[in-house]
């Protein structure tokens, strides 16, 4: 299962959870304050940083033009 981050619009506490595809836009409790007000932030899979293969790194998820 993929890792997804959520962060607490009350608190602003940030955290992730191994969750499935179809669980990972439901509510998430925050571990900080215990509020399930967490929006689900972006996915990171497709952060490539310090990669100096010269390679395009494209998402897969944002589709094409
Ligand atoms: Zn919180």
């Amino acid at each position: 299962m993929p890792i997804f981050e959520y962060r607490c619009q009350k608190c602003g506490a940030e955290f992730d959870e191994l969750e499935s595809i179809d669980n990972c836009d439901k509510p998430h409790k925050c571990p900080a304050c215990g509020s399930r007000r967490s929006e689900r932030q972006l996915s990171v899979f497709c952060a490539s940083s310090g990669d100096g293969g010269g390679g395009a790194a494209t998402c897969p998820s944002t589709g094409s033009t």
